[in-house]
């Protein structure tokens, strides 16, 4: 049989394991397989050279193992108190062992007046001390494994304990499985990757992770996983790449013309900053390439975004082509729409907008000219991806605050031509380095890392509600040089009432501190129509109001310059990103400007954290480190189209340099050997095309 087949043998076949273990197996860890099983590596490890004494059993310390012996098996209590107790009695004394669950299963399995190790934590009740759910095995049978300071610790869940299926429990069937003659693994990376591990093979490796013989071998075995895993991945993004570089010609724009010397000579409204600079080169080179352009732009919040794309979408103008800006809402494409039509206000440049409250008069003799080609730059929202918007000659798609696009909408944007335009992806939410190079290792990468010139960093500080009448004076200070203010509250998730609640209880008092005619107060929240928004956004923008009152709505990309103070209500609610997008509202005129975050008393660790980085910094990547410790890959990136592939070993924060050396590796790997066709190469040649057959069959259920 050939090794892959093996692995893929039913868990239920494995001795010890049986249809109704294999049922949980399957259920509770998504372990199916005998490979699952292999995969299933242990999250830490546990001494267990050493035994207590029933007298010694303490609370205190982090596990106990105890040898003893079992007593008879009683269950007390009634209902959801029901439970099964058993004393547990060596030389100094006893304790009870308890169970709340499986209680059937147990009954008919322990063996009551044997002896037994007991291993688990000690829980104390109103002075009592108990043993609950522990791991209890024959001492008879009982093997300390190859060095018993380094027992591994599997996850598990609560029903899975119940079966028997305990860390231990997992460990015997995985010492089972080791041991199988037929258990071969195949090694996946090439003799002299494998040699720069430390000459760890993968059979080795997982062995070594299962039942270590001591640390330092265990060690190299966890780094040849990690960077095997790691290195798949990145080889993965890297061959898709090579594969569009290969196969999708782009549209080459050769030459900078006439609309891009004109705008630059005569109508920019400001000396591009230096990344400004190198980030439109970057995408000229891209677009005269003869190769479809995949860029990403990351740019801090108020690096100068909006230049980088119109710059790049007049290079796709004097070159006969249209281009496309596309906002995640409404509010920002209306904004891009005035920008880019201000900015090329006497230039024979038609610049539309399209969103979903596009009247359909207007829409379409938009479409019209769209197909045509009268228009040069189309803007607007997710509306742009419908089937009946048609471009004469579409050459690039700017797509703005990348984030809430999944992958699939930038694909349908290709369907519009036979070459695909080039794409520019621009995102203000800075990705940790690590990340990028796993969620967009298929893109070629641009960073802003500049503000323009004058600017003042953000001063940042932390009240707690009861200084609110010092921030209050302080906004009176600020109004009257002339300010304007941002107070903004969370939304609350699925509680859109309290939301509401929240927001125009928060107007209805400031509006009382801050009364007309001296002062004037606008709100704008979700819940409201889309007119009256943009009436009292558009006062605010004209400097009619002094203070905005908002929820999270205008967290993404609107420009008011003249605002200086942002006030965050219930800080501790937001997550690290969206208090810096927040914060990048201000600080975007040449004034000292100020971002007040306000809590209440109570804050969790967590949240202690967050604002004190946002205290601490106002670079947008060493927050996005640090939000990436605190999240977790999948939560930062949202769970809709996280697209992290899952990693059993490798973790992106703490093996940052491992993941660089893997993609360094595997770069090295397709230079050198671009097919994969150096028998050298065959067992990363087999892995991957395996792995991309699994994408494959994934892609098509998803
Ligand atoms: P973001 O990267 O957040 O989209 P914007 O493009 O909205 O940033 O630019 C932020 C502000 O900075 C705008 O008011 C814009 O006019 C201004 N700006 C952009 N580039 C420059 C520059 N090179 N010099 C001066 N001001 C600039
Ligand atoms: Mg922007």
């Amino acid at each position: 049989m050939p090794a892959s087949s093996f692995l893929e043998t039913p868990i239920e076949f494995l001795k010890g394991v049986g249809p109704q273990r294999g049922e949980v197996l399957r259920g509770e860890l998504g372990i199916a397989t005998f490979g699952d099983l292999l995969l299933h590596v242990p999250f830490r490890y546990v001494d267990r050279s050493r035994f207590h004494t029933v007298r010694e059993a303490s609370p205190d310390l982090p596990h106990v193992q105890l040898r003893g012996v079992l007593g008879d098996l009683r269950t007390v209590g009634e209902k959801r108190g029901r439970r099964l107790v058993a004393r547990f009695t060596d030389d100094t004394g006893g304790i009870e062992l308890v169970w709340f669950k499986g209680i059937r299963w147990l009954q008919g399995s322990l063996k009551p007046g044997q002896e037994y190790i007991a291993f688990g934590k000690v829980n104390e009740f109103r002075g009592k001390l108990s043993l609950p759910h522990p791991e209890l095995e024959l001492a008879a049978t009982y093997q300390a494994g190859l060095d018993a300071a380094l027992q591994p610790v599997y996850s598990t869940t609560e029903k899975a304990t119940a079966k028997g299926l305990h860390s231990r429990g997992i460990a015997k069937l995985t010492r089972t499985l080791l041991t199988l003659p037929e258990l071969q693994l195949p090694e996946t990376l090439s003799a002299e990757l494998v040699q720069w591990l430390g000459g760890v093979s993968r059979d080795a490796a997982f062995r070594q992770v299962h039942a270590p013989q001591d640390q330092q071998k265990l060690e190299a075995a966890r780094r040849r996983l990690k960077f095997e895993e790691l290195f798949f991945i990145q080889l993965q993004l890297l061959k898709q790449k090579q594969l569009v570089q290969q196969q999708v010609k782009g549209h080459v724009f050769g030459q900078v013309g006439e609309l891009l010397n004109t705008f630059y000579r005569d109508h920019i409204p400001f000396e591009p900053t230096g990344a400004q600079k190198r980030v439109v080169k970057e995408v000229r080179k891209d677009m005269g390439s003869g190769r479809q352009m995949n860029r990403l732009v990351q740019g801090d919040v108020g690096s100068g975004k909006t230049l980088v794309a119109l710059l790049s979408m007049l290079i796709a103008l004097d070159n006969g082509f249209q281009a496309a800006l596309m906002a995640p809402t409404e509010i920002l494409a209306q904004q891009h729409f005035r920008t880019l039509s201000a900015m090329l206000k006497d230039m024979p440049v038609e610049v539309r907008l399209l969103t979903g409250s596009t009247k359909s008069a207007e829409r379409k003799s938009l479409l019209t000219a769209l197909k045509t080609g009268h228009i040069g730059i189309l803007v607007g929202t997710h509306a742009l991806l419908e089937e009946t918007v048609q471009f004469e000659r579409l050459g690039l798609v700017v797509i703005d605050e990348q984030h809430r696009f999944g992958v699939a909408q930038r694909a349908r944007l290709w369907r519009k031509n036979t070459v695909p335009p080039h794409v520019l992806v621009m995102t203000a939410t800075p990705i940790p380095r690590t990340l990028a190079m796993t969620l967009y290792g298929d893109l070629d990468v641009s960073v802003i890392d500049e503000l323009p010139p004058g600017r003042k960093p953000v001063k940042t500080v932390h009240r707690y509600d009861h200084a609110r009448n010092a921030v209050f004076a302080f906004l009176e200070e600020e109004i009257a040089k002339g300010r304007q203010v941002y107070v903004v509250y969370p939304l609350i998730e699925g509680s859109e009432k309290l939301d509401l609640k929240d927001v125009t209880d928060g107007f209805e008092s400031i509006s009382r501190r801050f009364p007309l005619p001296k002062y004037a107060v606008s709100i704008v929240h979700g819940r409201m129509d889309q007119a009256t928004k943009d009436y009292e956004m558009g006062r605010f923008k004209k400097g009619e109001t002094d203070i905005l009152v908002a929820t999270t709505v205008i967290e993404v990309g609107v420009d008011v310059p003249n605002a200086s103070v942002m006030v965050i209500e219930n800080a501790e609610r937001f997550g690290l990103s969206q208090l810096h997008q927040l914060r990048g509202r201000v600080g975007r005129g040449a004034e000292q400007s100020f971002c007040i975050l306000m809590t209440g008393d109570k804050l969790g660790e967590d949240a202690r954290t967050r604002l004190g980085t946002m205290v601490d910094t106002n670079d947008g990547f060493k927050i996005a480190e640090v939000d990436l410790r605190l999240r977790g890959p999948g939560d930062l990136m949202g769970t809709q189209q996280s697209g992290i592939p899952e990693l059993h070993l490798a973790d992106l924060v703490e093996d940052a340099d491992l993941l660089q050396q893997a993609r360094a590796a595997a770069q090295r790997l397709l230079d050198a050997d671009p097919e994969l066709r150096d028998p050298k190469h065959a067992p990363i040649a087999g892995t991957l095309a395996e792995q991309l057959r699994e994408r494959a069959v994934w892609g098509r259920i998803s």
